[in-house]
């Protein structure tokens, strides 16, 4: 009986929904330097990798400088190491920026530099899963595939099935759902992934939806509902920061950006000058040996530390 009455209300509200969302995503959007046509495929894909796990809004300076430096995946492929993680600058999981390079030299060497277009080949290369190649098919090729990410998971699951999103790996059902809303005109299903996301980025947030300024809210089954379970989470609250292998390699890699900034790295920054950095010298001393696994310094003879050349 609940199904039945979630299709009907999903049969009923798509068209009302998608034409509001249109309208206000015409109104509304953010004027980020990647949108509106403005940045090349090589580019849209930088601020994909750049906005997981990062705010949009923090992400345009690094992006703009980023994109200065290295205006596509050839003049990245050509960076040194160090330049690449001093540009990531307080981005986070600077993992993502070594991926990205990688990434660079597939597309400079085996595709003459241009992003291949296609899903699956964008799929196949370094660090771009299934969220990144749907936004970059959608976003930079106009192609018609839903993308998926917790925007979109959250805003779907209050809207249409009137239940809150709780997080964890994206089900067959939250695909299928996100299939079958899909506008089938490739156009309108670019602007609609577009303004699903946006809508969950500024106003159907996590935690304080603002509903009393939402262009769909009465297309909203979450809201009729009275926001049941608001906040809810499937998966295990964030860890906090403080005193975190993040904060502490955070601060590592702050200190070697540092040196490689003033004087572009030809010295290591002294061992002791970096166990003089965090009082747990045990936690210390895990992070700088999992900051060497994951290639983001070097270790010299010395024992001091450096980004890689
Ligand atoms: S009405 Fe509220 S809960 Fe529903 S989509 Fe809008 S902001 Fe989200």
């Amino acid at each position: 009986m609940v199904a039945v009455m979630q299709e009907e209300h999903i049969d009923n509200a798509r068209e009302p929904i998608r034409a509001r969302l249109a309208a206000w995503w015409e109104a509304n959007a953010r004027d980020l330097p990647w949108r509106f046509g403005r940045a090349t495929p090589w580019g849209v894909l930088v601020s994909e990798v750049m906005s997981q796990q990062t705010q949009m809004s923090r992400v345009v300076p690094y992006w703009t400088d980023w994109m200065r430096a290295w205006p596509d995946a050839a003049a990245l492929a050509k960076a040194s190491t160090a330049e690449v993680i001093t540009a990531w600058g307080r981005l986070g999981y600077p993992r993502r920026a070594l991926r990205l390079q990688e990434c660079a030299r597939v597309v400079a060497d085996r595709y003459g530099n241009v992003l291949p277009d296609d899903h699956d080949t964008l799929l196949s290369l370094p660090g771009i899963g299934d969220y990144t190649a749907s936004a970059v098919s959608s976003f930079a090729f106009g192609r018609r595939v839903a993308v998926i990410d917790t925007n979109i998971r959250r805003v779907l699951s209050r809207v249409l099935l009137g239940v809150e999103s709780r997080g964890g790996a994206a089900t067959r059902f939250e695909r299928d759902l996100a299939n079958d809303v899909l506008p089938a005109d490739v156009a309108k299903s670019v602007i609609w992934n577009q303004s699903v996301m946006e809508l969950g980025a500024v106003v159907c947030t996590a935690k304080k939806p603002m509903c009393e300024i939402c262009p769909i809210s009465e297309q909203c089954a979450f809201l009729a509902a009275g926001l049941p379970g608001l906040g809810e989470r499937r998966t295990r609250p964030r860890q906090r920061f403080q005193g975190t292998d993040r904060q502490v390699r955070g601060i590592i890699l702050q200190a070697l950006r540092r040196r490689h900034g003033a004087d572009g790295a030809s010295a290591g920054v002294p061992r002791a000058e970096i166990e003089s950095l965090w009082a747990d010298q045990g936690q210390l001393a895990a992070c700088i040996a999992s900051l060497d696994d994951d290639g983001l310094i070097d270790i010299l003879p010395d024992g001091s530390l450096t980004l890689p050349r």
